[in-house]
């Protein structure tokens, strides 16, 4: 079913920032998988739930990271439980550490979704990436996941990789349509400042895939996963039919959301803004009751228009006709989108969508 605008609706994103060790593309705030930082942010977020004090009931709840499967389900239960109910609760998780007992646990805990990050089906990707586990431990871990009882499994794969080939992705893409998925998402590799790929970035761009080459992996996953039943929803998502993301979704069509934990962003009456991104000053902000805000901005007007057309613009189902229609007739005319009583991307214009935000930002 095609989603419709969300007025009223809310959710919410935690962020559990641990990680038994940092990839070597990471650019997240991530912590070492310590039980005392476990422990000192627990006794924070649950202040940061009593602080935002929601009433409502959710749309979607989401435990992003890191690592949140290394977070443990007692605490995660009682996260769940203080805040109002939600439709969908997602939970990340990483292919190393996760056993059948503890999914169920998680199950138990209140999650109904699982998001694992896969990357690549591929052992030597995985290594040059610097992620801790192996193409067949993830395959064994999305069969697990299933058997715990979750419907609703999605995974993350990467392509743009240094050394990576069409060969290769072709085969990551075909293990992964084998699996018992029912949504995907995909990540083009960059490289990020402060990141161990950043100090090696002049020889790792020249193992990268051409522009050409990637625009063919792109095209590749459009067709394997398409045929698999996985529709293209998004720019970036897939899923089999009622499986769409609905966090993901709210996040398209500018629904308000509230982020808590350290380094998370909020969406809230036409407010950006982002927790800080240090553990400490996190919790010393919380214990005083004052919102650990380090960034914000208003949006407003045209940009505020401007931005949400082309965040909502990412989805297939199209958006809104927007108050500077004018400027849209000269990428119609190129056959880079439609235009009816709504805007659509077309084949051609869901390739080229950087350069069309670029047009109109
Ligand atoms: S698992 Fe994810 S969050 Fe953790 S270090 Fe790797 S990329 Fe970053």
């Amino acid at each position: 079913m095609i989603p419709t605008p969300t007025t009223g609706e809310t959710s919410v994103y935690i962020h559990l920032p641990f990680c038994k060790k940092k990839c070597d593309y990471c650019h997240f705030f991530v912590l070492p998988d310590k039980e005392i930082y476990k422990e000192r942010l627990h006794a924070a977020l649950l202040k940061e739930i009593q602080l935002i004090s929601l009433k409502k009931p959710l749309k979607s709840l989401y435990f992003g990271g890191g690592t949140p499967s290394l977070y443990g389900p007692e605490r995660l239960q009682e996260l769940i439980r203080a805040l109002p109910e939600a439709e969908e609760v997602t939970l990340e998780a990483n292919p190393d550490g996760l056993s059948l007992e503890l999914l169920k646990a998680y199950k138990t805990a209140g999650v109904n979704r699982v998001s694992l990050g896969v990357q690549a089906f591929d052992s030597p990707q995985l290594i040059k990436l610097g992620r801790i586990h192996n193409e067949l431990e993830s395959q064994k871990c999305v069969h697990l996941i299933r058997e715990a009882g979750f419907e609703n499994i999605t995974i993350d794969l990467m392509y743009d990789l240094p050394g990576q080939t069409l060969e290769m992705w072709k085969k990551t893409l075909e293990t992964a349509v084998s699996l018992p998925i029912t949504h995907l998402s995909l990540y083009n590799l960059q490289i990020e400042p402060a990141t161990v790929f950043f100090k090696h970035r002049s020889r790792l761009e020249k193992e990268m895939p051409t522009d050409e080459e990637s625009l063919k992996m792109y095209e590749m996953a459009q067709a394997v996963l398409t045929d698999a039943g996985l529709e293209q929803y998004e720019i970036s998502a897939f899923a089999k039919p009622g499986y769409y993301s609905k966090h993901n979704v709210g996040y398209w069509l500018g629904r308000e959301f509230y982020g808590l934990g350290p380094s998370a962003f909020s969406y809230r009456e036409g407010r950006r803004y982002q927790n800080v991104a240090n553990l400490n000053k996190y919790c010393e902000a919380i214990e005083k009751r004052v919102f650990p805000v380090d960034f914000e901005e208003k949006l407003e007007g045209e940009q505020a228009e401007r931005e949400l057309f082309l965040i909502g613009l990412r989805m297939l189902q199209g958006v809104k006709i927007p108050s500077f229609r004018e400027e849209l007739v000269p990428l119609e005319k190129e056959g880079l989108i439609t235009v009816s009583d709504k805007v659509q991307l077309t084949p051609k214009g869901i390739l080229l969508y950087d350069a069309i935000a670029e047009t109109l930002v």
